[in-house]
This record gives structure tokens, sequence and C-alpha cells, in this order.
């Protein structure tokens, strides 16, 4: 509990003490108007302040407001314990929403410290990896593709292109070269680049990354955005009604004055439309937390009440629906050594941070001498181009050797084929296979029973190796041999006649696709930065069962929320028109409100428990 909290605490006890002395004591007259004055600004001091200076700001009609009119209006009727309860009960009220939205986000903030950054520095012509914290201005670091660059900092060799969009709103890479400024937070998306340090970790733009994410709260869901702008009609129209009100009968009909000034002073009380106002973002708030628990990044409730509303599920194939874990099955050389082959596509893929390279480089085992490597450039969805002891070598898929003019031949084993040729010379080639995740066929039958219409596999590589793992999956197209680009514009066909379209990837070439799709959804620890940057949804733990989860856990915020509304204004709707035929008091129009909020907040509180 933070400082303010305990405060509110000891004040709402004080003024609970003083109040129930002065209802004892029995005074009179003006002695009692200040007997209860005491607990009555011991307790609402900081809401009659923000009133005041609300409506110096001309923005007056908050619920704060209302409050202040509603419990000075009971002082002027002569209800001091009603005023002085009514201030007591909005601050439980306050309190109550304020713990509620403290503790889901703590949990957001604590999943977010699961991802540590780090940076390879250079000492003594040595690769360290180190905390991007220990790196001093001035040093040397090494950025490969698919890293963020951990410092802020000043290429010095390589060019690349930098995705900067977390930290500028532009979509678009930007190119990069020796002598160019790289921000930490951008993503390098091609090439290894080496920069110097222009500024400290704790000092550089990465930081202010993580508490983009941290407040993502702020990025409204339309049913918010909605209740904000409700309350700011609603509450001059209810202000004008009451002052109508308290005016018209006794003006009218000659009715007595205080019996309608009561009336509407229980009617502003009752309209306050703080349980609306606190409860929905805290139900969309208690949706992300809950969901960061059981690992699922939200970076905002529109993005909730988007995957809520899903009903076409794009896939990317590598790393979403298969581990990523390629093995070697077989080395085909030509005119080499299987191990000259094999050592010539690790010290290609040295540089890359793709499952293909991984393999490969588990498979090598040994120790590759960087000296020995020049300029690499990774070809999104081909492979990758190196300069190795001055020759250049071609390490990837058919469409690489096409581009590289070599004469390659598809291998009779199935699995994803890597080809290797030295300019055009055709080497050979190395079979590896990947392995369906084990949950992967479940998830895909799960979303069916959620009512996902359609299903899509998108994928870079081979039809054979494709068609094995969609159908043992289950969905219901598969797209392969599909560049990059070919995977936005799949997406963009589907749109229009997807009713919603979420896309799950993993790749630093999937960026693109996650940005196009309604929902961009990535898998965490295995994908890249750059996917994880472009995403608005990150599976932190890989598993394609938490995707279903994801929308489950949508859907049930977004039905809370609707609950609240409905609920709220069902509840005030009764109390106001019981208020306005007089048969109602303040008390029940304060318990009715606190009572909404408090219930409206419980209800909220239920999205946030950790889902199964
Ligand atoms: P997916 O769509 O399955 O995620 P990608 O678009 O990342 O696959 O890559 C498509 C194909 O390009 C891979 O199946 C592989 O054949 C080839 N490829 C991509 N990167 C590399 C690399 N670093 N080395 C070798 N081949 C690669
Ligand atoms: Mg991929």
């Amino acid at each position: 509990m933070t400082k303010p909290q305990k405060l509110i605490i000891w004040r709402m006890g004080g003024a609970v003490l003083l109040t129930a002395g002065c209802c004892l004591l029995k005074t009179t007259g003006w002695v009692r108007l200040v007997s209860f004055i005491i607990p009555y600004l011991l307790v609402g001091y900081d809401v009659l302040w923000d009133a005041v200076t609300s409506i110096v700001r001309l923005q007056p009609f908050d619920e704060k407001f209302l409050m202040s009119i509603a419990t000075i209006g009971a002082f002027v009727t002569g209800d001091y314990t009603e005023a002085v309860a009514v201030m007591i009960f909005y601050q439980v009220g306050e309190l109550f929403s304020d713990l509620a939205v403290g503790k889901s986000r703590r949990s957001i903030a604590k999943l977010m410290d699961i991802r540590p950054d780090c940076a390879v520095v250079l000492r003594d012509g040595q690769q360290l990896t180190v905390s991007p914290d220990e790196v001093r201005v001035g040093e040397t670091i090494v950025v490969r593709p698919g890293e963020r660059v951990p410092l802020d900092g000043r290429i010095i060799s390589g060019e690349t292109t930098l995705n900067t969009s977390a930290l500028t709103g532009e979509s678009l890479p930007v190119e990069a070269r020796e002598g160019d400024a790289a921000i930490s937070g951008s993503i390098n998306l091609s090439g290894t680049i080496t920069l110097v340090t222009t500024s400290s970790f704790a000092e550089s733009t990465v930081s202010k990354i993580l508490e983009l994410v941290e407040n993502a709260s702020d990025k409204k869901a339309r049913a918010e955005s909605f209740i904000t702008r409700f309350a700011r009609i609603y509450t001059p129209c209810v202000v004008a009604a009451a002052v109508l009100l308290a005016l018209i009968p006794p003006l009218a009909f000659g009715q007595d004055y205080s019996v309608w000034l009561s009336r509407a002073l229980i009617f502003l009380v009752v309209s306050c439309p703080c349980a609306l106002v606190v409860s929905v973002p805290l139900s969309f708030f208690g949706g992300i937390g809950g969901a960061s628990r059981s690992g699922i990044l939200i970076k905002g409730a529109n993005y909730l009440e988007a995957l809520s509303k899903v009903r076409t599920v794009v896939f990317d194939k590598t790393g979403t629906l298969t581990k990523g874990n390629f093995v070697v099955d077989a080395i085909h050389p030509h005119l080499v050594t299987e191990a000259q082959l094999l050592d010539i596509a690790a010290a290609a893929e040295s540089y890359s941070v793709h499952p293909v390279a991984e393999s490969i480089i588990t498979a090598h085992g040994g120790h590759i001498d960087r000296a020995r490597i020049g300029a690499t450039t990774e070809r999104a969805g081909m492979g990758v181009e190196a300069v190795i002891d001055g020759e250049r070598y071609f390490v990837g898929n058919g469409k690489l050797m096409d581009l590289a003019g070599a004469d390659w031949h598809e291998c009779h084993l199935s699995g994803t084929t890597v080809h290797i040729s030295r300019d055009d010379n055709y080497l050979g080639h190395i079979v590896i296979n990947d392995q369906i995740k084990p949950n992967a066929a479940r998830a895909v039958s799960e979303l069916h029973e959620l009512g996902i219409r359609h299903t899509v596999m998108l994928t870079g590589d081979n039809e054979r190796s494709a068609r094995a793992v969609g159908e043992a999956v289950g969905v219901d197209e598969i797209r392969s041999g599909l560049y990059p680009a070919d995977k936005v514009a799949a997406v963009e066909e589907l749109l229009p006649t997807a009713n919603g379209l979420a896309f799950v990837g993993d790749g630093i070439n999937d960026a693109p696709v996650l940005a196009r799709a309604d929902v961009g959804v990535a898998m965490g620890a295995l994908g890249s930065d750059a996917a994880i940057e472009a995403a608005d949804i990150v599976l932190m733990d890989d598993k394609p069962e938490k995707l279903p989860l994801a929308i489950s856990i949508s859907r049930k915020t977004m039905r809370i929320v609707k609950q609240n509304i409905v609920f709220t204004l069902a509840v005030k709707g009764v109390i106001l028109v019981l208020s306005a035929m007089g048969l109602t008091n303040m008390w029940i129009a304060v318990f009715g409100d606190v009572g909404v909020m408090v219930i409206a907040i419980l209800n909220s509180m239920r999205a946030m428990r950790k889902a199964e």
C-alpha cells in the first residue's frame, strides 16, 4: 500500500470517529454545523480542492464536482451526517479502485522485467555479452540482425536498415550506415553493425520503451473512450436536471423548497457516473494484467477489444507452429566434402539469428573464426549471402540459388533444404527437419471451437514441408513459398472478408505482416525483438495454445465490461426514478452509488484472475 493510500485510511477512520462523536453529543446550531464540518473537511478536502480547480480550469462536471455539490447541498438542507457519509463512501470507492489498478499495473510491470536486454561489447578484441547498464559511454558494441540496439550510439562500421517505429511512430525502416546515429530500442533488420555508444543505458531511449509498454492502459479501447465521452456530456445534463428538479416544483407548483432541494441532491449523488468511469478501464486493466500472468502481453486495451472480435487467424509456420529447432538430417555435398560444406554454411550463418542458422551452427559445433568472414547480408525469406575468405557464398533456399544463378536441384528427402553455392557454383545442400510444437494441433482445434471461422498457415518454406506441417496441425488453408512481401499481400487479400484478422508470427521478416493485421501476435522468447516491437500481443513462452487462451481472456473481459455498463445503468435508473418520486433518501443514494461502484469493481477484478 502506498503512502497516500495509508493516509486516506487514517483520514477516513478519523472522520468516522469524529462523526460518531458529533452524533452522540446531540449539539445544535452553529456548534453542530462546525463539529460536522471538521470530519467533512478531514476526509474530503482533496475532493473539494479538485472540484475547485476544475471549475477554475473551466472544466467542471466531473464526479468530484458532483460529489462536492451534493455534499455541500446536504449541509444546506441540514443533513450533516449524510454529507460526511457521502464523502467517506466516495473515498472508500476511490481507495478501492486505486488498489485494484495498482495490483494490475504491478503484474504487467513484472512481466516486462522478464525480458532482459543485453549488449555485445568489444573489449580487448573480445566480444563480451554484458548487461547494457555495464556498458560505458564511448565503448564499442556489436549489433547483429534481429537484435535491438541496446544503447544509443554512432555506427563506425557496417550498414543496415533500422526499424525505429517504437521511438518515432514511423513504420518505414530507415537506412543507416557508417557515421549515422543508431537509437537504442530500434531494431537492426539486416546487416551486422558496430557502433560507439554515445549515452549510458540509463539515459538511453530503450528505457523509455519499457515505460511505454507499462502504460498499456493509456491505449484506450473504444468502449473505454465511449465512457469518457459519455461522462463529459452526461454530467452537465444531470446537473441541469437536478437544478430543474430543485426549482420547478417549488416555483411552478408552490411546493416546499427544502423537500425538492434534497430530492435534487439525492438525484445528483445517484447519477454520479463513477462506477462506470472507474470500472470500465479497470476491467481492461484487469484483463491485461490477468493475461500477463499467463505469459500473454497485451500492449493496450484497444488490442484486447480487437482480439475479442477476431474471426480469422493466420499463422506463420517456422517458430510459430513448429519449434524452429531444426536438426540436420543429411548433408549432400557436391564438389566439396561434407565437412567443408558444413563449415562454409556455419560460417555464413554465424551472424544470423534465424532458426535455420542456429541448427547449422549447432550441427557444426566447432569454433568459427569470425576474422574469415566479411560482409554478411540476410535475405529475408531466402537465406544469407556472405563473404568468406574473400569469396562470395550463398546459403539458403531455391529462390536464393536462382538469385545466385546456381544450377541447383531439389533433394529427394523431405524437410527444409538449405542449398549452398560459391557465386554460381552449386556446392550441395543440407537437409534439416523441424518438429511441430506439441500443442499446435490442439491450439488450432481450440480456435475452431471458439468460433474462429478460418485458419491459414503462411510460410516461406517449400510446398512439401509446408503441407506436412499444415495437415498435421489442421489449418484450413496452406500457402507456401512466400517472400515476406507475399505474406503481407496474403494478409491484405484475406482482410476484407476476415471479420477481424489476427496474424501470429515470430521471425524478423514477420514485422510488416504483424503491423498489417488487425491484431499482430508475436511469439516472444524465440522471436526477434523486431517482431515483438511490431506486435500488439506477445505470447511470452512461445506456446501456440496461448492464443485461444488470449482470445478467451479478451472475450471474458469484454463480457465483464458489458455487464458493468448494463448493471450500473439499470440500478442507477431505478434509484433515479425513485428519488425523483421522493421514495428514497440520501442513505439509499449513497449506498446505491458506492455499492454499485464496489460491485462493478469486484466484477472487474474477475477479469484479472489468472486463466488456466
Ligand atoms: P517461415 O515463413 O517458415 O517462417 P522464413 O520466411 O523465415 O520462414 O524463411 C523462409 C525460408 O527461407 C526458410 O524456410 C529457409 O529455407 C530460408 N531461409 C531463411 N533464412 C535463412 C537462413 N538464415 N539460412 C538459410 N535459409 C534461410
Ligand atoms: Mg518465420
